[in-house]
């Protein structure tokens, strides 16, 4: 969580590049003012009047809510070097050199990639450890390179977006219809916008532009199908640890952001057969795996971490307790919680919207227009809080939300949510009411005790096995099946002498 993060000014366009965008994007508009031959697809493409120059500047205007929304840029010159290397290398291969092509690494443990108009293209740290061969991470930004070659952004129809909008909130479990819409707003929706909605028609052709560049780089396109397996292995894993459902993924995810299977990349791979053709092209596997050496693992402590069911912020300088059962996960915007039996949790801040008291934000701010029952005031880790609950409609039937205002200074309020199906209102009273109330201070020394977690990558020892080499990764029961997706290992498959393993160190 990290919503006080500040946006760094974005000053990357120089003047040459600027001018570049200006007079192809006019020449293209010359030739037609809504269908135009994409140079890249090899198709009509209707994207409405948008210009390159139009692109660019879409770009541009949301690149730092980008950068806000998802944790700031991975701030490590020598990845983010070598990540920014190879995807210029990529771009020189792509069909327009117009557009100001950079590259940026997203400060998540958030597996995912995606590309603004105009040549912005982002790669997140969690899908970097995540990745095995610089092939896998060529193959990525390919894809994404593709999407902005292909203009997918401006093809966009207003009406698909209102609808991924409403997938968004439904992510949550809840439908947004019916449900008290003031108490369900969070805040990234917007930045969020911006990345999805690329239909099957267009993950299709990116991957198959993908392949194309990739190819042309020297690099092997299996790596696309590849990677798209350890994605799905990775998707797969992670739902287990959230408790969610299984084929289910978060709205965060790569594989919402991107719909893909892995026989539509073998569809794409042999439909571009003719860049590949004759050349097996590299994996670079051992140079990708000295570069990602020491990188951070898991959650950085500057947004918070999650050690167990505690959550702590060693920088707001605060911890609190989940239910027992909840599997607690943090995104840049919020802390997410679920329990198998589909109760779940969200921790976020707020602005006080000028409320003076708790009470007061609870009934008029945060749930104005709400209908709240058994509004209270108490006082949690000495400060002033307010509770009440109101009923909705989830996606399975009636719920119940638990909401919870503790204030911070004049102008923030964290907030405790909690959702449970009508039917185990019971059940979860007094866990939902010891959780919020777990919220407190901590010290000085307890948030310099909170470290981030570093990947190592190591030679395997003959005495070594894998119980013993995932036991520091921080996913509990989980650990095993983890280190095998991040070592691209088979459920059955037994780790070889001298293979090279990543691990975690704590
Ligand atoms: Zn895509």
């Amino acid at each position: 969580m990290c919503l006080e993060q500040t946006s760094r000014p974005f000053d990357r366009l120089n003047r040459r590049q600027l001018l570049a965008g200006l007079v192809s994007g006019a020449a293209l508009a010359g030739t037609s003012a809504c269908v135009g031959t994409n140079a890249a697809s090899g198709r009509d493409s209707f994207t409405g009047f948008q210009t390159i120059q139009d692109d660019i500047a879409e770009g541009r205007k949301n690149h730092p809510k980008i950068l806000q929304s998802f944790g700031g840029a991975y701030d490590d010159a020598r990845v983010a070097g070598y990540v920014g290397k190879i995807g210029l290398a990529l771009a020189k291969q792509t069909e327009y050199q117009q557009y100001p092509y950079q590259f940026t690494i997203l400060n998540t443990q958030i597996v995912n990639a995606f590309a603004l108009p105009g040549g912005y293209v982002y790669i997140t740290r969690g899908l970097l450890t995540l990745a095995s061969s610089e092939a896998e991470l060529a193959g990525v930004l390919s894809h994404e390179l593709a999407h902005v070659t292909a203009r997918h952004g401006a093809e966009r129809h207003t009406a698909q977006q209102v609808a991924q909008l409403g997938l968004l909130l439904g992510a949550l479990g809840l439908r947004a219809a019916g449900l008290p819409s003031d108490l369900m707003q969070v805040g990234q929706t917007v930045a969020l916008a911006a990345i999805t909605g690329y239909s099957r028609e267009q993950e299709l052709e990116a991957d198959t532009l993908g392949i194309r560049y990739m190819s042309r780089a020297g690099y092997n396109a299996d790596a696309m199908a590849s990677f798209l397996g350890s994605l799905r292995a990775h998707s797969q894993v992670e739902a287990q640890v959230l408790g969610l459902p299984p084929g289910t993924v978060d709205e965060f995810n790569i594989m919402s952001t991107h719909p893909r299977t892995v026989e539509r990349v073998r569809q794409a791979q042999r439909a571009a057969a003719r860049e590949t053709e004759g050349r097996a092209g590299r994996w670079a596997a051992d140079a990708y795996l000295n570069k990602i050496d020491g990188m951070m693992f898991g959650d950085d402590p500057e947004q918070g971490v999650v050690r167990g069911q505690t959550f702590i912020h060693p920088v707001l300088r605060f911890e609190f307790e989940a239910p027992p059962g909840f599997h607690l996960r943090n995104s840049p915007s919020r802390v997410q919680g679920r329990h198998p039996s589909g109760a779940e949790m969200i921790f976020d801040m707020a602005p006080s919207n000028g409320a003076v008291t708790a009470i007061d934000y609870l009934r008029h701010v945060w749930a104005a227009k709400t209908r709240l029952h058994n509004v209270e005031s108490l006082v949690v880790d000495g400060r002033d809080a307010a509770t009440g609950w109101v009923e909705g409609r989830g996606q399975n039937g009636a719920v119940r939300l638990r909401a919870l205002a503790i204030r911070r200074d004049s102008e923030k309020f964290y907030r405790f949510m909690y959702m449970t199906p009508t039917d185990q209102t019971q059940r979860w009273a007094e866990p939902f009411r010891q959780s919020g109330r777990s919220f407190r201070h901590i010290s000085a020394a307890t948030a310099a005790g909170v470290l981030a977690k570093r990947l190592l990558v190591v030679t395997a020892r003959p005495d070594d096995n894998i119980a013993g080499l995932a036991r520091t990764l921080p996913y509990g029961r989980f650990n095993e099946d983890w280190f095998r997706v991040l070592n691209d290992l088979a459920p059955d498959q037994a780790i070889k002498p001298k293979q090279r393993l990543k691990v975690v160190a704590e």
